[in-house]
This record gives C-alpha cells, sequence and structure tokens, in this order.
C-alpha cells in the first residue's frame, strides 16, 4: 500500500472510532465537575461579506448562533479578560466560555456584533493595526484571493519562477492549498515572499493598496462595537513571532498596543500571537507582554484551559461551521484525550 493509502486507511479508522468513542466520553464526564475549565474558541471571519476566504476562515451566523446557545447552556459566556479573572476562582463552578476572533474583518462588525447584541454576550476580538494606514495587508489575503483565481498548482508554478524553496511550493501545490500555504508560511523567506505576492496580486488582479479598508475594520468602527467586544491586540503586521528578534517582537507588541489604545482610548490588555500554532511562538515566556502592559496571550494550540494554565500561552478550540457538540461538551468537562482528537 502506498503512504498516502495507509494515511487514508488511518484517517478513516481514526474518524470512525471518534464517531463512536466521542459521545461515551462526553456521557462519561457529565458526571464530573467542569469547575476550573475554560474553553476559548477562535475564529475569524463571520458571514459571507469576503469572497476571497477560504470556508476553513468563516462561520455563518447561523451556525455562530448555535455555537453561542450551547454555550450559554453549558456555561458562563465570558470575554477572555473576565474569564483570566474568573478562572482562578475556586468559587465559580460553571466552566467558562469564551468566544474569540482574530483579525477583524468586516463581518465582525456587519453580522456578529448584532448577533451578540441579541443574545446578550461579549466576545474578543484580536485586532492587527497595520492595516489602519490602508497601504498594508497581511499576505495571507493576497495569497487566497490569487488562489481562488488562479487555483493552486497555476499560483505555485507563477511563484517558484522567483521564490525558493521552487521544489517545496510545486509538490505541496499538487497536494492541496493548505500545504502550499504552509511552505509560503514556514518555508520561504519573508520579505521575499511578500513581495512577490504583491507582484503576482498587481499584475493578475490590479493593485492592492486601499484593499485593507474593505476588508479589515477601522478604528472609529472598532468602537462602534466595543459594547459587544474586548478589543485585543494581534500586533501590528501579523507577523510569525518564532522568527522575531527581541527587538522586532517588542516593536509589534508595543506599536500594536500605543495604537489601538490611541483610538480607544483606554488600556488594551490582551494579546495573541498571529497563526499561534507552537511552531510560530517564540521560546520566551510571556516576560515581554508582561512588561508591556498585556495581561494574558492566545495561541492556536489546540486545548482547553484549566485552573494554573500559563496566561500567556492560552489554549483555543477553533470555531467551526460543522462542530460535534460532543466533543465541544466533552471540552468542557476537562478535556479530550490525544487519541479522540482530530
Ligand atoms: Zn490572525
Amino acid at each position: 500500500m502506498s503512504a498516502r493509502g495507509s494515511a487514508d486507511t488511518r484517517h478513516r479508522a481514526r474518524r470512525a472510532l471518534r464517531r463512536w468513542a466521542l459521545p461515551v466520553w462526553a456521557l462519561a464526564r457529565r458526571c464530573r465537575p467542569a469547575r476550573g475549565t475554560w474553553l476559548i474558541f477562535a475564529g475569524h471571519e463571520v458571514g459571507s461579506e469576503l469572497p476571497h476566504l477560504p470556508d476553513s476562515m468563516r462561520i455563518s451566523v447561523a451556525a455562530l448562533e448555535r455555537r453561542v446557545r450551547w454555550a450559554l447552556a453549558r456555561g458562563r459566556v465570558v470575554t477572555v479578560r473576565e474569564g483570566l479573572s474568573l478562572h482562578a476562582r475556586e468559587e465559580e463552578r460553571r466552566p467558562l466560555i469564551s468566544f474569540s476572533f482574530d483579525d477583524a474583518y468586516r463581518g465582525i462588525a456587519t453580522e456578529a456584533a448584532p448577533l451578540l447584541r441579541r443574545l446578550g454576550v461579549r466576545a474578543t476580538l484580536f485586532v492587527h493595526t497595520g492595516t489602519w494606514t490602508g497601504e498594508w495587508l497581511p499576505w495571507t489575503d493576497l495569497y487566497f484571493a490569487l488562489e481562488r483565481a488562479l487555483g493552486a498548482v497555476p499560483l505555485a508554478r507563477a511563484l517558484a519562477a522567483e521564490l525558493e524553496p521552487r521544489e517545496a511550493l510545486l509538490a505541496a501545490a499538487e497536494r492541496s492549498s493548505y500545504e502550499l500555504k504552509s511552505v509560503l508560511h514556514r518555508g520561504c523567506d519573508e520579505e521575499r515572499r511578500d513581495g512577490a505576492l504583491r507582484a503576482l496580486h498587481e499584475r493578475e488582479l490590479g493593485g492592492a493598496a486601499g484593499l485593507a479598508r474593505s476588508i479589515y475594520l477601522q478604528p472609529d468602527e472598532l468602537c462602534a462595537v466595543e459594547d459587544v467586544f474586548e478589543i485585543a491586540s494581534h500586533g501590528v503586521r501579523h507577523r510569525r513571532h518564532a522568527r522575531l528578534d527581541a527587538g522586532a517582537q517588542r516593536a509589534e507588541i508595543q506599536g500594536a498596543r500605543a495604537s489601538l489604545e490611541g483610538a480607544l482610548g483606554h488600556p488594551v490588555e490582551g494579546f495573541a500571537y498571529p497563526f499561534g500554532r507552537s511552531a510560530d511562538l517564540p521560546e520566551a515566556d510571556g516576560a515581554l507582554l508582561l512588561h508591556s502592559g498585556h495581561a494574558y496571550a492566545c495561541t492556536m494550540i489546540e486545548g482547553v484551559n484549566r485552573r494554573g494554565s500559563d496566561p500567556y500561552r492560552l489554549r483555543r478550540w477553533p470555531l467551526e461551521e460543522l462542530a460535534s457538540e460532543s466533543e465541544l461538551s466533552a471540552l468542557v468537562r476537562g478535556g479530550l484525550p490525544r487519541w479522540l482528537r482530530r
């Protein structure tokens, strides 16, 4: 059997095991007290206003409403900042559940905010401030738009003409657009990658100047959703902190906080690492964030937080259109063993 064939078989077996074992696990967990667990959902866009984004980066309003109602029935729904204070308290008996959204895409104001107002809950929004000038845009938006217009393989061929590692880019595109994005994310020189994507976008789809303002919420729009969102920081230019030296990290962290506080007129205490997987995080602990006035930092490492979890390495769980309620119920009851995870 080919390597790919055996991987498929393993994947199918795992899926079948999860389908049967998860509900049993969730049922068994119902007897356990959920005291001290804190589940933080992580999403991006809400609704379908921005067609260039892949489905994995958006959730429909209906699915978000289902998830919030599910959370209200099972725990106490709080912002990440509120959760940080509450989950250390012994007397807090209900599980805490937070909803967080990264990047401040447009649907947060047009779709998510009205829903949260109607349901009477608050969420947390992590904002990168580099898009406020209108000139700069994260490379991922250029990538998503180009991938959608050209397809992964033609896009990889166009990029490989001027970007290393050529063979890895071409091979990854043959497998999936997700793998092509992974090579661009972790395997390329950042400056060259950004330049190549910008030039190709200009050639194929037109200049990207001004696009940022139509995709991301601007300062006055952030002020208008503060009643339902704790506004927190996502850095200036959505950079991968694992690759930054201390000076560059400090510039990202302090620069974003200063811009946000200037726009909002009050302290900003939260931070979410861009990308946020283990390989994207800096080795150092949260000292830099602590000294810059941040009380916590969220990652994209999947899992649930417990009393004593590192506040500068908070785990989150993806906010997905189709989620298994058994899986989520087991999570708020104290977690999932590794063999039951995706
Ligand atoms: Zn982000």
